[in-house]
């Protein structure tokens, strides 16, 4: 199945928007639940720092996936969209009382604690609660992942998690207090991670940790390797599903569990990146000394990728068939850096038409502002249409 947009439809609705195609969103849940359930004991948590939209939560939900949090105003998203408390693991290197205090209020499944003084907060909030908290240990691998500087985390001299010789000393710590109980690790190295090596790396550095910890007499439950997993940002209609099949064949292969471990995922971009298209129309095409510009009514303040990340969405014109021209794509508000795209080539464009810019399910709707004074993009989903 490849997207199709319905282009009358599209056409009545106020630009810009996201479209959510949700054939593409259930032909991905369906095959992570497909490779998932190959091995027992694998479970995908959401990223839902990718995504918050409720009605993509709510399909998210029917597949029975757990869900990754790093903010208390996503624990409260996550909850309100049906899932159960008991699947959210929480996340963040700077975590509130409030936000710690909600987790604990609402028993959930692990918090993945960045360091020791959060270590000491979380059990102080849980005993004046009488609770208790699961805890595991973000470690930092020291691994590398090819991919864009901004988006790589696991890298000694980055902000996230705690040092590898550092391990030993907070889970003996959490052992000693009463009111956090330790139950495993867990890394995140980056994003829009294509190449299976890197997470091949990851598993041989779980395989090291775990020896180190068993030879002391350790007991680890939990191992969640965090998500990563990227998507054709090139090639997205020939390639809607990312390769899911390679990418848990690759942990399967390399990572040794243990009989009684579960192990857990943290994928955002994946799930739901294919599935979005942000549609924009053209305001004006306009000739410069040595480009034509093709000027649409989206900018930086729908979808900040490209601004941010140097970031690359292939564009559409879903309006016209005319003979290829070349266009830089850029946006209205009052920056530089509000540009889509240079020296593409598309169909003739004018006034009116609409363009689709594709692969932008993650990390386009939930990073909008309202800089400029301008409204916040609304998603649409196909089947609502
Ligand atoms: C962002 C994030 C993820 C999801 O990353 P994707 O690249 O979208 O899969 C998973 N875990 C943690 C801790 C994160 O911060």
């Amino acid at each position: 199945m490849t997207q199709t947009f319905p282009v009358e439809k599209l056409q009545a609705l106020r630009t810009p928007f996201y479209y959510y195609d949700t054939d593409i969103l259930r032909q991905t849940l369906d095959a992570v639940d497909t490779e998932t359930q190959k091995y027992p004991g694998y479970h995908v948590h959401y990223a839902v720092k990718a995504n918050a939209n409720p009605q993509l939560l709510r399909i998210i939900n029917q597949y029975g996936l757990g869900i990754d949090c790093v903010s208390g105003g996503e624990i409260q998203r996550a909850l309100q969209a049906g899932f159960p408390a008991d699947k959210i693991v929480f996340a963040g290197v700077g975590k509130s009382d409030w936000e710690i205090e909600l987790g604990i209020d609402n028993d959930i499944f692990c918090f993945n604690v960045e360091s020791i003084p959060e270590l000491h907060v979380i059990n102080q909030l849980a005993a004046a609660k009488g609770k208790q908290a699961n805890v595991c240990f973000r470690i930092n691998p020291d691994v590398g992942a090819h991919t864009h500087a901004h988006i790589t985390t696991g890298l000694a001299e980055n902000k996230f998690g705690i040092a590898m010789a550092d391990m030993e000393t907070v889970i003996h710590l959490a052992q000693s207090l009463p009111c956090v109980n330790y139950k495993g690790l867990h890394f995140h190295i980056g994003s829009q991670i294509l190449q299976m090596d890197d997470f091949a790396a990851l598993a041989h550095r779980v395989n090291q940790l775990q020896d180190r910890l068993e030879a002391q007499g350790i007991q680890t439950e939990i191992i969640n390797v965090g998500g990563g997993l990227g998507i054709d940002y090139e090639e997205p209609l020939a390639h809607p599903v990312p390769n899911f099949r390679d990418y848990f064949a690759t942990y399967h292969q390399l990572l040794r569990l243990r009989p009684h471990q579960t192990l857990h995922f943290e994928l955002g971009r994946a799930i739901v990146g294919q599935c979005g298209a942000l549609i924009t129309r053209v305001n004006y095409v306009k000739q410069g000394a040595a480009k034509q510009f093709a000027i649409v009514d989206a900018g930086m303040t729908d979808l900040i990728r490209p601004a941010l990340y140097g970031a690359h969405h292939r564009i559409l014109n879903l309006t016209s068939d005319q003979p290829q021209e070349t266009y830089d794509v850029v946006g209205p508000i009052c920056e530089s850096s509000d540009v889509f795209d240079k020296d593409i080539t598309l169909p003739r464009t004018q006034r009116g038409d609409l363009l689709a810019l594709l692969s932008a399910g993650a990390y386009g709707e939930i990073m909008a502002s309202s800089y400029n004074c301008r409204p916040l993009p609304v998603g649409y989903l196909s089947e609502e249409l």
